[in-house]
């Protein structure tokens, strides 16, 4: 098995709707092209183009959730996620959602996200920790996940995978709504969610839109990640570093000022290398931010953002970092392990990291 697989890997920057693997998609077209709800060979053509600009992939996220939003449907990929992430060695993920209304399913925020969380339950291939309560004593100790990984250990010969959520606020939404993902995400917070992340198409919706929202959601003690520059818009960029959010996605369209304030204020980037270049949103891999991040020693970590619509994986994304910036597996492993200082479990004592020696592969270097 390749080193970038059998690598323990943490994953902080999946969507859900964006991780559905294509098999899965096609085969639900293919039962609303049969209901005639849609017309199969555009779907099916739609589904499996390769290189989509940034504003095709949101057209694409609309079609995805035409297919998808029914509880039995969000539990299934639900469960196919988490099972795919497993299989590459994955040990602990942050997947995001935005909780979703679909009044002719019946379906609220709430219900969305317990079908959510049935697909959690429903996972059979790996052990899923959910929302452990264990109050540990000592601190955070990623050198732990260099240990291997002893399936037996858990008693069930299986793998195991830590799995927290994010809700996202999509930023066609107006406040209230956003609030209303917040307080959904408090009442959930005994169900393995730990914070909000702020996603959907960058050209659309007002920072000041969702700043009374997030502003809840600190004061109560979630995490946010924000979706940051994606698009070239200093204000926003800066308002969003004055938040002080304890991640941020992508970082693409920052210019000197706005590097030097993220650098100050040393906020952790979820990188997403794959998913930056088909978007075009950076030309080519080779003048990827990452490699000024990496050299300069900021925190960042390695994401796919959406395996499915961009075809990647998480071992894929170390693979062509490790390629395309000549860095060494031993590196590379370090990058990896860093990643644990940047989850969102354990501020609250739910988790401690050192959790995770349980769960190392034993492909581990
Ligand atoms: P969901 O929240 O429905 O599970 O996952 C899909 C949603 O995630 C999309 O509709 C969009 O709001 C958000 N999303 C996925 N990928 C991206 C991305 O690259 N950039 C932004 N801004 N949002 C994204």
């Amino acid at each position: 098995m390749d080193w970038w697989v059998s690598m323990p890997k943490v994953e902080l920057h999946a969507h859900l709707n964006g991780s559905i693997r294509d098999s899965t998609l096609l085969e639900l077209a293919r039962e609303l092209g049969n209901k005639g709800l849609v017309c199969f060979p555009d779907v099916e053509h739609v589904i499996l183009k390769d290189d989509r600009s940034l504003t095709e992939v949101f057209k694409l996220f609309d079609l995805i959730h035409i297919l998808t939003t029914d509880h039995e449907t969000v539990t299934r990929i639900t469960k196919e996620v988490i099972e795919d992430f497993a299989a590459e060695n994955v040990v602990y993920l942050e997947l995001r959602t935005t909780p979703k209304k679909n009044v002719s399913k019946g379906m609220n925020k709430k219900s969305y996200m317990e079908a959510v969380l049935e697909g959690l339950r429903a996972v059979t291939t790996v052990e899923v920790d959910i929302f452990s309560e264990h109050n540990f004593d000592s601190p955070a100790n990623a050198s732990t996940f260099a240990r291997g990984n002893d399936c037996a250990s858990n008693g069930t010969g299986k793998k195991k995978i830590y799995v927290r959520l994010l809700l996202s606020i999509d930023r066609r939404e107006t406040t209230e709504a956003a609030m209303e993902t917040v307080k959904l995400a408090l009442e959930m917070r005994h169900l393995g969610v730990v914070g909000i992340d702020l996603s959907g198409n960058p050209v659309i919706g007002e920072w000041l839109t969702f700043l009374p929202a997030l502003e809840f959601a600190k004061e109560q003690g979630l995490l946010i990640t924000l979706h940051c520059g994606e698009v070239s818009n200093p204000v926003e960029i800066h308002a969003m570093l004055d938040f002080l959010p304890s991640r941020i996605g992508h970082a693409c369209c920052f210019g000197e000022a706005e590097w030097a304030k993220l650098k100050s204020l040393k906020i952790p980037v979820e990188i997403c290398l794959t998913s930056n270049i088909r978007t075009e949103t950076i030309s080519s891999v080779d003048i990827h931010h990452f490699a000024d991040l990496y050299n300069s020693g900021h925190p960042i970590v390695l994401c796919t953002d959406d395996s499915g619509v961009f075809s990647t994986s998480v071992s894929g994304e170390y693979s062509l970092a490790s390629s395309s910036f000549g860095i060494q597996k031993r590196a590379m492993f370090q990058l990896a392990k860093n990643a644990i200082n940047f989850i969102f479990a354990g501020h609250r004592n739910e988790m401690n990291t050192s959790d995770l020696v349980e769960v190392g592969t034993k492909g581990s270097i």
